[in-house]
Protein backbone atom coordinates (compact mmCIF):
# COMPACT_ATOMS: atom_id res chain seq x y z
CA UNK A 1 0.00 0.00 0.00
CA UNK A 2 1.47 3.25 -0.80
CA UNK A 3 2.28 5.96 1.65
CA UNK A 4 -0.27 9.33 1.62
CA UNK A 5 0.19 12.52 2.53
CA UNK A 6 -1.69 13.09 6.06
CA UNK A 7 -4.15 15.51 6.39
CA UNK A 8 -2.30 18.91 8.62
CA UNK A 9 -4.12 18.39 12.00
CA UNK A 10 -5.65 22.31 11.89
CA UNK A 11 -6.60 24.53 8.79
CA UNK A 12 -4.37 26.15 6.47
CA UNK A 13 -4.59 29.43 8.53
CA UNK A 14 -4.54 27.77 11.74
CA UNK A 15 -1.04 28.94 12.77
CA UNK A 16 -1.35 32.42 11.41
CA UNK A 17 -0.05 34.68 12.01
CA UNK A 18 3.10 33.28 13.37
CA UNK A 19 3.42 30.63 10.18
CA UNK A 20 1.28 31.42 7.46
CA UNK A 21 -0.76 30.00 5.00
CA UNK A 22 1.28 30.68 2.38
CA UNK A 23 3.69 29.07 4.01
CA UNK A 24 1.79 25.68 5.20
CA UNK A 25 0.73 25.50 1.33
CA UNK A 26 4.44 25.33 0.04
CA UNK A 27 6.02 23.19 3.37
CA UNK A 28 2.83 20.39 3.89
CA UNK A 29 1.42 20.82 -0.15
CA UNK A 30 4.65 20.72 -1.83
CA UNK A 31 7.87 19.74 0.11
CA UNK A 32 6.17 17.15 2.57
CA UNK A 33 4.28 15.73 -0.84
CA UNK A 34 7.75 15.36 -2.44
CA UNK A 35 9.11 13.38 0.16
CA UNK A 36 5.87 11.01 0.41
CA UNK A 37 5.67 10.87 -3.68
CA UNK A 38 9.61 9.97 -3.59
CA UNK A 39 9.18 7.32 -0.87
CA UNK A 40 6.78 5.51 -2.89
CA UNK A 41 8.80 5.57 -5.98
CA UNK A 42 11.45 4.40 -4.28
CA UNK A 43 9.71 1.84 -2.50
CA UNK A 44 7.49 0.78 -5.12
CA UNK A 45 7.30 -3.33 -5.77
CA UNK A 46 10.09 -3.37 -2.94
CA UNK A 47 9.45 -5.42 0.37
CA UNK A 48 9.89 -2.12 2.02
CA UNK A 49 6.43 -0.80 0.44
CA UNK A 50 4.49 -3.32 2.91
CA UNK A 51 6.58 -2.02 5.97
CA UNK A 52 5.91 1.05 8.38
CA UNK A 53 7.51 4.29 8.31
CA UNK A 54 9.77 3.41 11.57
CA UNK A 55 10.29 0.15 10.07
CA UNK A 56 12.06 1.32 6.83
CA UNK A 57 13.41 4.02 8.86
CA UNK A 58 15.47 1.92 11.41
CA UNK A 59 16.36 -1.02 8.52
CA UNK A 60 17.53 1.61 6.18
CA UNK A 61 19.37 3.79 9.16
CA UNK A 62 23.60 3.86 7.94
CA UNK A 63 23.01 1.88 4.81
CA UNK A 64 25.15 4.12 2.40
CA UNK A 65 23.10 1.84 -0.36
CA UNK A 66 19.38 3.21 1.11
CA UNK A 67 20.30 6.92 2.01
CA UNK A 68 17.37 7.58 -0.80
CA UNK A 69 15.18 5.87 0.95
CA UNK A 70 16.06 6.42 4.56
CA UNK A 71 15.91 9.79 3.45
CA UNK A 72 12.50 10.34 2.15
CA UNK A 73 10.86 7.98 4.79
CA UNK A 74 12.54 9.87 7.85
CA UNK A 75 11.53 13.30 6.69
CA UNK A 76 7.68 11.93 5.75
CA UNK A 77 7.93 11.12 9.52
CA UNK A 78 9.53 14.31 10.63
CA UNK A 79 7.52 16.49 8.75
CA UNK A 80 4.12 14.61 10.34
CA UNK A 81 5.57 14.61 13.53
CA UNK A 82 6.15 18.44 13.27
CA UNK A 83 2.73 19.14 12.28
CA UNK A 84 1.25 17.71 15.41
CA UNK A 85 4.22 19.38 17.52
CA UNK A 86 1.92 22.62 17.23
CA UNK A 87 -1.10 23.64 17.23
CA UNK A 88 -3.61 26.85 17.14
CA UNK A 89 -3.27 28.49 20.42
CA UNK A 90 -0.35 26.66 21.25
CA UNK A 91 3.20 27.52 23.05
CA UNK A 92 3.68 28.31 26.59
CA UNK A 93 4.41 26.25 29.16
CA UNK A 94 3.49 22.52 29.69
CA UNK A 95 1.95 20.88 33.51
CA UNK A 96 1.84 17.37 35.22
CA UNK A 97 4.32 14.44 34.75
CA UNK A 98 5.82 16.49 31.62
CA UNK A 99 6.32 19.48 33.55
CA UNK A 100 8.11 17.24 36.64
CA UNK A 101 10.20 15.40 33.93
CA UNK A 102 11.49 18.74 32.21
CA UNK A 103 12.47 20.35 35.46
CA UNK A 104 14.24 17.04 36.33
CA UNK A 105 16.55 17.19 33.32
CA UNK A 106 16.94 20.56 32.88
CA UNK A 107 16.60 22.38 36.45
CA UNK A 108 13.72 24.26 34.82
CA UNK A 109 11.69 25.31 31.93
CA UNK A 110 13.20 28.26 31.54
CA UNK A 111 16.65 25.96 31.29
CA UNK A 112 15.16 23.81 28.75
CA UNK A 113 13.23 26.79 26.31
CA UNK A 114 17.21 28.27 26.89
CA UNK A 115 18.85 24.85 25.51
CA UNK A 116 15.60 23.58 22.66
CA UNK A 117 16.75 27.36 21.27
CA UNK A 118 20.47 26.53 21.19
CA UNK A 119 20.03 23.58 19.39
CA UNK A 120 17.61 24.64 16.73
CA UNK A 121 19.98 28.00 16.58
CA UNK A 122 22.81 26.11 16.25
CA UNK A 123 21.98 23.27 14.04
CA UNK A 124 23.67 24.15 10.92
CA UNK A 125 22.46 24.12 7.78
CA UNK A 126 19.42 22.26 7.07
CA UNK A 127 17.91 20.30 10.25
CA UNK A 128 15.75 19.59 13.06
CA UNK A 129 15.46 20.15 17.06
CA UNK A 130 13.64 18.24 19.57
CA UNK A 131 12.72 17.04 22.80
CA UNK A 132 13.15 13.19 23.26
CA UNK A 133 12.62 10.52 25.76
CA UNK A 134 15.93 8.79 25.91
CA UNK A 135 16.05 5.86 28.33
CA UNK A 136 14.74 7.19 31.86
CA UNK A 137 15.39 10.99 30.91
CA UNK A 138 14.32 13.19 28.80
CA UNK A 139 16.73 15.27 26.09
CA UNK A 140 17.07 18.00 23.65
CA UNK A 141 18.82 17.19 20.56
CA UNK A 142 19.40 18.41 17.47
CA UNK A 143 19.78 16.48 13.41
CA UNK A 144 21.19 17.15 10.43
CA UNK A 145 19.01 16.86 7.27
CA UNK A 146 16.20 14.03 7.57
CA UNK A 147 18.38 12.26 10.40
CA UNK A 148 15.79 11.58 13.07
CA UNK A 149 15.74 10.58 16.28
CA UNK A 150 13.64 7.54 15.19
CA UNK A 151 16.48 5.71 13.67
CA UNK A 152 18.51 6.43 17.67
CA UNK A 153 15.96 4.33 19.62
CA UNK A 154 14.96 7.51 21.26
CA UNK A 155 11.22 9.22 21.70
CA UNK A 156 10.49 12.13 20.04
CA UNK A 157 7.62 14.46 22.32
CA UNK A 158 8.02 17.52 19.97
CA UNK A 159 10.31 18.83 17.19
CA UNK A 160 10.48 21.73 15.41
CA UNK A 161 11.66 22.29 11.65
CA UNK A 162 14.61 24.44 10.97
CA UNK A 163 15.39 23.68 7.41
CA UNK A 164 14.77 27.20 5.63
CA UNK A 165 12.02 26.10 3.90
CA UNK A 166 9.82 26.12 6.99
CA UNK A 167 10.03 29.32 7.83
CA UNK A 168 11.56 31.98 5.28
CA UNK A 169 8.31 33.02 3.58
CA UNK A 170 7.41 34.52 7.27
CA UNK A 171 10.91 35.21 9.02
CA UNK A 172 13.41 35.20 6.32
CA UNK A 173 16.77 34.65 7.75
CA UNK A 174 15.52 35.51 10.90
CA UNK A 175 15.34 31.98 12.79
CA UNK A 176 15.77 32.84 15.86
CA UNK A 177 11.96 34.63 15.37
CA UNK A 178 10.54 31.38 14.60
CA UNK A 179 12.12 29.43 17.10
CA UNK A 180 10.71 32.22 19.53
CA UNK A 181 7.06 31.96 17.98
CA UNK A 182 7.83 28.15 18.07
CA UNK A 183 8.08 28.10 22.02
CA UNK A 184 5.93 31.07 23.02
CA UNK A 185 2.73 30.54 20.31
CA UNK A 186 3.15 27.53 18.85
CA UNK A 187 4.26 24.46 20.92
CA UNK A 188 1.67 21.74 21.41
CA UNK A 189 2.60 20.18 24.93
CA UNK A 190 -0.29 18.08 25.01
CA UNK A 191 0.95 15.97 22.19
CA UNK A 192 4.42 16.28 23.67
CA UNK A 193 2.48 14.71 26.89
CA UNK A 194 0.83 11.72 24.89
CA UNK A 195 4.22 11.18 23.40
CA UNK A 196 5.98 10.79 26.70
CA UNK A 197 2.72 8.52 28.06
CA UNK A 198 3.41 6.17 25.06
CA UNK A 199 7.62 6.13 25.51
MN1 LIG B 1 10.37 20.84 6.23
Amino acid sequence: MAFALPDLPYSGDGLDPHISSRTLEFHHGKHHATYVNNLNNLTKDSPLADKSLEQIITETAGDAGKAGIFNNAAQVWNHTFYWHSMRPGGGGTPSGDLAARIDAAFGSFDAFAEAFTQAATTQFGSGWAWLVADGDGLAVTKTGNADTPVARGQTPLITLDVWEHAYYLDFQNRRPDYIKAFLDDLVNWDFAAENLAKA
